[in-house]
């Protein structure tokens, strides 16, 4: 039986994030998002003279927003809590390749990020990426070799970059073709809404910040995982707007862990991982420069001996030469040191913003309006996506901000839903897991194999297929079964 599950387990390896991943996916970047029409032109002809559009949070959907409304003629004022971003050819940054988790874009990322003319071109964001073009994966039925796949069967390959570099390249393509009068960008401050305002219909909001009130047509709250519009409008019960979070039954912590394969006997462009029997390591590495040099992500149970700061290093070694012996040597004493010393990093837990992603004239998106753990390489993914939604329903100058809001709400809502709800299922512990996760997969590919044309690939591929939305998943998957 383990055998079985193994064998078929292996090819549903992902690149796009430290899980499994897609086969067979038949991407067509002509997607569900086909109302995002949106051209990419670098710089905005127009500038609108009514309040600006605030954008709450700078990470890459609070960007990319940025860039794709003020190609449209809007003006546009960004807050981030973070300092300014980090410069992107800046080696000695990036020289730590540990430093900072990659992220892998895949066919909804790379599309979004295309639309609003940043992906391509001497300064896009490709040309930052690292590619990925298969998986090598040691599982423990798997035996000591592993198991190597070239993915042959995609239009697409995963690009990979830290997360980091991502909003420093977005940040950089802002500075260069757009003036402060189109976006002007507010790093090292923290930002709200002003709820306590009484609001006529529509009247503008106010974003308190540092002390100082802006006014704005517009609000974008894309302010992460920390949600605070969305907790605040929720727990002020304005609106129907709820945040709706799951216990983490499944909770793992990561440390990141650098490692260099020598260039004779190993490839530098595919994604390595490995997972113990007894579960308690899970390792996934991703190529973070030409040079072979590699970021590991080394998960943990949260209450494993080694979760947490100042580790033995000995400890972590014996744990490295027992679970990883493939990749154990490769690591040098020193860095095991660093990694046993450094302090532990928690992965975002399922939440979603439910009944509402708009109040009046606000927006929710990005990981504020749906966050996942990132087994599946969907967080920035989707996020980039809801901006192409954003960005097409903003074009449409007859309607006003807040119809605005509520149109993308209603384009969106339900896929946030859908996209937190669907991977949730499939992060279950134990034989809950068996059940939601591996036994499903395990059908839908015995299935899919006879009868390809009847029975879809399973949900994981499902998931990054363009041509369905996340909601059209879950109704196929369940209209298979
Ligand atoms: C280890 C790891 C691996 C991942 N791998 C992948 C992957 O392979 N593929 C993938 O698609 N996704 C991956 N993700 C998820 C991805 O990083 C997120 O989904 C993505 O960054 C979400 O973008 P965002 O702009 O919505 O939010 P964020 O990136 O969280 O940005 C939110 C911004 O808002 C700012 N902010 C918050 N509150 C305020 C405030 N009050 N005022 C001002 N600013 C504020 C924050 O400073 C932050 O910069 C991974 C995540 C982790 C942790």
């Amino acid at each position: 039986m383990m055998r079985i599950l193994f064998l078929y387990l292996l090819p549903l390896s992902t690149t796009t994030g430290f899980g499994f991943s897609p086969r067979n996916s038949l991407v067509r970047l002509s997607s569900l998002a086909s109302t995002a029409t949106a051209t990419a032109t670098t710089t905005a002809t127009s500038t609108s003279t009514s309040s600006p559009i605030a954008i709450i949070g700078g990470g890459p959907a609070g960007l990319c927003t940025a860039i794709a409304l003020a190609q449209q003629g809007k003006k546009v004022i960004l807050f981030d809590k973070q300092p300014t971003p980090l410069d992107p050819n800046d080696s000695e940054i990036w020289g730590d390749t540990a430093k900072f988790y990659l992220i892998g874009l895949g066919a909804r990322g790379q599309k979004a990020l295309d639309q609003f003319g940043v992906w391509e071109g001497q300064n896009g964001v490709k040309s930052y990426c690292q590619e990925v073009i298969g998986r090598k994966d040691w599982s423990p039925q798997g035996g000591e070799e592993g198991v190597e796949r070239i993915f042959t069967d995609r239009p697409y390959k995963t690009m990979v970059l830290p997360r980091e570099k991502l909003v420093g390249v977005l940040y950089k393509h802002i500075t260069t073709n757009f003036s402060e009068d189109q976006i002007e960008l507010k790093f090292g401050v923290d930002a709200a809404v002003d709820l306590e305002q009484e609001q006529e219909q529509e009247q503008e909001s106010t974003i308190l910040c540092n002390g100082e009130k802006f006014n704005a047509s517009f609000v974008v709250a894309s302010d992460g995982a920390a949600r605070d519009v969305a907790k605040s409008i929720s727990s002020s019960r304005k609106s129907a707007m709820r945040v709706v979070k799951y216990k983490d039954d499944n909770k793992r912590i990561y440390k990141t862990l650098p490692i260099k394969f020598p260039k004779e006997s190993w490839r530098g462009d595919i994604n390595y991982s490995s997972r113990t029997a007894d579960g308690r390591v899970n390792f996934d590495a991703l190529p973070a420069n030409s040079n072979n040099e590699y970021c590991g992500i080394l998960l943990l149970k949260e209450d494993d001996p080694l979760s947490g700061p100042d580790t033995s290093p000995f400890e972590l070694r014996e744990l490295l030469d027992k679970s990883l012996p493939q990749f154990s040597p490769l690591v040098d004493d020193a860095t095991v040191a660093a990694v046993a010393k450094k302090d532990v990093s928690n992965l975002p837990s399922f939440r979603y913003v439910k009944n509402s992603l708009s109040w009046r004239n606000i927006v929710v998106l990005g990981d504020a309006a749906h966050c996942v753990k990132p087994y599946f390489g969907l967080g920035a993914n989707s996020a980039l996506e809801d901006v192409t939604f954003l960005s097409a329903i903003m074009e449409n100058n007859r309607l006003s901000p807040n119809e605005m809001a509520s149109e993308f709400s209603r384009q969106r809502a339900g896929e946030a839903k859908a996209l937190v709800q669907i991977s949730r299922e499939l992060d279950r512990p134990g034989a809950l897991g068996f059940f939601s996760f591996v036994l499903p997969l395990i059908l839908d590919g015995l299935f899919h194999n006879v009868m390809p044309r009847i029975i879809m690939p399973n949900v994981i591929a499902m998931l990054q297929r363009t041509d369905y939305d996340f909601r059209g998943v879950r109704r196929r998957k369940r209209q298979d079964r």
